[in-house]
């Protein structure tokens, strides 16, 4: 085990050492090079350190470098330097997060990790946390607790009953709804087109609310009955990672426990009361690593840097000539170059330079490129360099 993970940690530091030098986005040969992988199931074992090799010397070239500081697609965040850490620790802990008895340590984190994180959101004291996959998840959970509670109070026990005969309930959504949104409620059997949609601005940004200066822009939002969030974005833990918040912590309870006689209560928390699943990873651990690392200062200026790098890319487009779509108030800027060919031309080609990668979107009807700066390793440099290579491209490609 020794020889495993001291050789895991080398190529894992040579990985990331390259990765701030290397393309964003793998070379053909890389992806070709796969095929490798494609051989029948083998008969006979092999050496752990070789497996090592094979998967870094085969897999490290075809990654994504969404762990640099120059991968704007999607809203993707990379991973702290103490959460990395304590996501080996973790590793080699195999803790099962079911139940305290199972892993007391991952019981305590997540309580710890419950109260820093109302801490820094700004959320009532009270609110019960589900540490889940991601938002899909926590979408699913927080729904599932809003279900259990509106056929509550009319008298319908949905855990118990299902949905055949219950009371009808109206699902409201904003127009931007996320479709993570309208799967959990296909999941929950709402039915994902059985909606209302009104009229909204804005559709992300809770973490908006640990920074001072951007704290503004989520006035209100303590009066939800929940909250669905990711870790593995803008937090920057490992993935998979994602917070349900919910105010009457009893509804999630009560949509998330198996069964009352299964789960007998302590006075610990039991990880698995708040979540869709029973055996799981203790997530908790690198989140309370990334969150202790950082602290209040650091985690706000997380949330304020990156929205600065977003600010410096918004002004050198404008710059540039380029319509900046969307009010850039935090981490995401919506571009367009132009008529629809040519944005999605741009894109490509930026895409396929390698310097940065930007993703596609239409925003209200208009296709844009999407620059989302999400990872605390993007520098400065990073921006300028992505800038330049971005208006170099759009020049070319006439843009302008
Ligand atoms: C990313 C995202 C989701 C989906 O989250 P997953 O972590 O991919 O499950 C949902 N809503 C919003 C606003 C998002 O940004």
């Amino acid at each position: 085990m020794r020889e495993v993970l001291t050789e895991a940690s080398r190529r894992a530091i040579q990985y990331l050492e390259a990765v701030q030098t290397r393309p964003t986005v793998p070379s053909h040969r890389a992806i070709a090079r796969l095929q490798e992988l494609d051989i029948p199931f083998p008969e006979e074992s092999s050496a752990p350190l070789d497996v090592l090799k094979e998967l870094d010397e085969v897999g490290s070239p075809a990654t994504v470098a969404t762990a640099g500081g120059r991968y704007f697609g999607f809203v993707t965040g990379g991973s702290l330097p103490a959460a990395v850490g304590a996501s080996v620790l973790a590793a080699a802990w195999d803790q099962n997060a079911v139940l305290e008895v199972c892993s007391p340590i991952a019981s305590a984190l997540e309580e710890v990790c419950r109260r820093w994180l109302l801490s820094a959101l700004g959320l009532p004291s009270g609110v019960g946390v589900g540490f889940v996959t991601g938002a899909t998840m926590a979408n699913f959970a927080a729904l599932a607790a809003a279900r259990h509670a509106v056929l509550g109070a009319a008298g319908w026990d949905v855990e118990a009953a299902g949905l055949s005969g219950a009371p009808p309930v109206s699902v409201i959504v904003g127009d931007e709804v996320h479709v993570s949104v309208l799967k959990a409620l296909s999941l929950l059997g709402f039915g994902r087109e059985r909606v209302t949609r009104v009229p909204v601005d804005g559709a992300f940004g809770l973490w908006a609310a640990v920074a001072p200066t951007r704290r503004n822009l989520t006035a209100g939002i303590e009066t939800a009955d929940s909250w669905a969030t990711d870790a593995h974005k803008w937090l920057n833990v490992p993935y998979d990672s994602g917070l349900v918040f919910v105010r009457e912590a009893a509804h999630l309870r009560a949509a998330m426990s198996a069964s009352a006689a299964y789960l007998l209560e302590g006075d610990r928390r039991e990880p698995s009361h708040f979540v869709p699943e029973m055996s799981r990873r203790a997530r908790g651990v690198e989140i309370w690593a990334g969150l202790r690392s950082l602290g209040r200062a650091g985690l706000a200026d997380l949330v304020e840097r990156t929205c600065r790098h977003a600010t410096c890319f918004a002004e050198g487009l404008r710059a540039a000539g380029y319509q900046v779509l969307n009010q850039v108030d935090l981490n995401q800027v919506l571009v367009s170059f132009g008529d629809e060919d040519t944005t999605r031309r741009v894109i490509r080609r930026v895409q396929e330079e390698g310097t940065c990668w930007c993703g596609s979107t239409v925003w209200q009807g208009q296709p844009a490129m999407r620059i989302s700066v999400s990872c605390w390793a993007t520098t400065e440099p990073d921006v300028e360099r992505s800038l330049a290579t971005i208006l170099g491209v759009a020049a070319a490609e006439g843009g302008r």
